[in-house]
Formats: C-alpha cells, structure tokens, sequence
C-alpha cells in the first residue's frame, strides 16, 4: 500500500535525503506536499520531480514568486494557516517534519491533531514543546515516529518492552570535531572550525550543536518526552565512530545496540516503511576490514551542555523550551562572530538561570518563554561584547 507522505524542510540535508529515499521506495510513497524555507528553485525542482500537489515556502519575499515557478497542478501555498490546513487534509498519511528549529511545531500539531502520523526530525519541536507534544499523540493514537538517529535506534532495541524491564537508555555522542580539547582551545574556535563534523554530514544549527554537546542535550529532552523516562534513566556515551546509534540496557544488564553506518537515510526510511523493513540505501558494514568501536565518558566539565539539559527536564515546565530558544540566539551570535564557542553554553545557563519557571500547560505559555529567552539571550550576549 502507497504512504501519502509531506515534507517539511525538504531542501535541507534530511529533507534531500528524504527524498532520496521516496525515489528509491517508487511507488510505496507518494510525495503529496513539500514546505521549506527559502530556496524557491530548489523546492520548485523538487515538486516537478516528485509531481506534488502543493509548495509552500515561509519566506515572504520568495512566496511571492513560487506560483510562477510550480508546474501546472500545483499550488502555491501562501500562508501558514493553509499550510496547517494541508498537512491535516485526507490525502495525507504520514508528515515528515526536518524544518530547523521550532518552525515545524503547529502544522505537526495540526497533523496530529487531524489523525496523522508523524515522522520527526526536528528535535526542537519535542524540547520546546515536549508535554503538550505528547498529550497530543497519546488523544489521537497517532504514531510519533523519532527519525533522529539515536532515537530512531532507541525505538528499535526497546520494540515496545515494558518500562519495569528498563534501566539505562544509552545515547552515543560522536564527541563532534573538539572531543579532548582543553578549556583555551575551545575559547579560540571559529565558525569554520565547528562547522567540520567528523562522521555526520548535517545542516548548520545541528553541526554546531554537535560540537557543543547541545545537540546530545537536546537529544536528552527529547528522550524523555518520546519514550517517558527520568533524567536519571538517561546516560550520553562518546562513540567517536558513530556506528552504535543508541543502546538500551535492560533490567538484567543486557544491553541492545542498533548499528550501521552513519547514514540518515535508514532512520528515515524506517519511519516511513514502518512496521515493515525494506531493503535500503545503506551500505553494508564492512567487516571484512578491521573495525574498533571506542567508547568512552563525555567530558562534562569543557562542556556543560549535558548538565543543562538534565537541569531543563528536571525543572520542567517551560525550563525546556527556555534551554531551546536561548541556545538558538547563541548558536546564531556564534556564527556572525558575536559570542565564543563557550559562550553558547554560557549564555543558555545565564537565561536559565534567570527565568521564572511557568508550567508548560498550553502554547501560550510556552511561547511566551520562548519568546523571552530570545529577548534574554539577546541582551546577554550584548552584554558581554560590550
Ligand atoms: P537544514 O538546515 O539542512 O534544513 C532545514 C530545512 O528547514 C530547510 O529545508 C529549510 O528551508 C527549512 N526551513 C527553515 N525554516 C522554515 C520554515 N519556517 N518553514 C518551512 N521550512 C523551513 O537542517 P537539517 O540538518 O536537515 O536538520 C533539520 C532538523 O532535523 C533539525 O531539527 C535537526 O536537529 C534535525 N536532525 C538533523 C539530522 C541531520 O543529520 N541533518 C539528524 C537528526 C536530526
Ligand atoms: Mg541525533
């Protein structure tokens, strides 16, 4: 049977690799609509290549011309409410949602809301908005498929035990380009230096992520939220290889592992095919070569990401989303060469700290703190080039 399949984000890196992946399933998937943000060519491409009913692109100036550039059939879509209104349409299945940042949160929530599956690769939605997220997908009984790879890795070595037989969910990290560098070596690095990710080819905000360690602690929250479990269930191990994409001990000390090599188009592929497995682009391990798997702890003092994030769910409420919004201002000061490479993290713990926790009972609230850490984090990071 044929999935009706949207995607948000799809000219970023998990977006084309969605694709991909569509054109290698033929006719088990049928690309229904696509939403990016503003490379209009590229997503104009992409809708002929694909036959899309529609195209919607956030940015204004570029809304403006799409119409000229769809081909016959496809319609440009102009607001954010219609976008809403198509992603829960009846010809949808399943959303593929890889839009960076919190972007993605309404027309997900309009999707669940509506019944639909969703496959999700924007962490930050599940950070920002984790409780009512789930609240969701528990009302409607839609599945919430996690397309991160670690998570993606979790789902498959839990295949729905019971949380008694559970004891640790184990994250790797590869560590990122900085893994053993000394406190001044991190204070002189440069937007180039943490753009070169050592074993993941991935969009801007997450490579840096990566070599923060906020992408692991992102990845805590969303752990928690996907799979229900406490901060003290959840462990990070450094795998510099990044071939153990997660692993789950059980109650007795066994541990399940999911491996391959690092390719996003398998987790992808297995939300969309699920619960069926189907031969993929993925290219074997070669073990016909010598192999080493290495693991080790995370250097939690040079990088404090992991503690945040710890911190951010055990003080709940709207502390999540804070950790989130504040770490996308530093994230983007870090790369116009307006705060240090530590001054991510510092920053996130200075709006942290200054924030008066609220419950996270509605978007309005969550919102409101989202909106506050980014005016926060602005005026702290003003601060300290001053
Ligand atoms: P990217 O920067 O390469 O792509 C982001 C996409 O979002 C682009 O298509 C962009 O046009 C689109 N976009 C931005 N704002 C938008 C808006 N307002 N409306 C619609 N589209 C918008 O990022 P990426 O690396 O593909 O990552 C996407 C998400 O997936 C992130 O949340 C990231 O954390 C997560 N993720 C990525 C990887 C990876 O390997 N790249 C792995 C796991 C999770
Ligand atoms: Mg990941």
């Amino acid at each position: 049977m044929s999935q009706n399949v949207v995607i948000l984000g799809s000219t970023g890196s998990i977006g084309e690799s969605a694709l991909q992946v569509a054109a290698h399933l033929g006719d088990a998937v049928r690309i229904v609509g696509l939403a990016a943000g503003s490379r209009s060519e590229r997503l104009a491409e992409q809708v002929a290549e694909f036959g899309c009913k529609w195209a919607y692109i956030a940015d204004p100036e570029k809304a403006r011309g799409l119409g000229a550039r769809l081909p016959d059939g496809c319609r440009a879509v102009q607001t954010d409410r219609t976008l809403c209104e198509l992603v829960a349409a009846p010809d949808v299945d399943i959303v593929l949602c890889a839009i960076v940042g919190t972007a993605g949160l309404r027309p997900v929530l309009a999707a669940i809301e509506a019944g639909k599956d969703i496959a999700l690769a924007s962490k930050e939605v599940l950070v920002m908005a984790g409780a009512t997220v789930m609240d969701c997908v528990r009302r409607q009984g839609v599945r919430l498929l996690p397309v991160d790879s670690e998570h993606c890795a979790l789902f498959q070595c839990l295949d729905q035990k019971p949380s008694a037989e559970i004891s640790r969910l184990i994250l790797t990290a590869s560590g990122g380009p900085f893994r053993g560098a000394s406190a001044d070596d991190l204070c002189a690095v440069t937007p180039e230096q943490a753009l070169a990710h050592p074993t993941w080819n991935m969009g801007r905000k997450i490579t840096i992520d990566s070599a923060t360690l906020m992408n692991k602690g992102l990845e805590l929250i969303e752990a928690h939220w996907l799979f229900g479990v406490a901060p003290d269930t959840l462990d990070v191990v450094v795998h510099p290889q990044s071939i153990v994409h997660s692993m789950v001990e059980f109650v007795d000390g066994s541990i399940l592992a999911q491996m391959g090599l690092p390719d996003m188009r398998l987790p992808i592929q297995y939300c969309l095919t699920y619960p069926k497995r189907c031969p993929s682009l993925q290219r074997p391990m070669p073990f016909d070569e010598a192999l080493t798997l290495d693991f080790e702890p995370p250097d939690v003092q040079n990088f404090p990401a992991l503690r945040l994030a710890k911190d951010a769910i055990c003080a709940g409420g709207t502390m999540p989303a804070v950790f989130n919004a504040a770490n996308e201002v530093a994230v983007d000061a870090f790369c116009h060469d307006n705060c240090s490479f530590p001054g991510i993290s510092c920053t996130v713990d200075a709006v942290m700290q200054a924030h008066d926790i609220l419950p996270a009972s509605g978007l309005d609230s969550i919102l409101a703190a989202d909106a506050w850490a980014r005016r926060y984090a602005t005026e702290c990071l003003g601060v300290v080039n001053r």
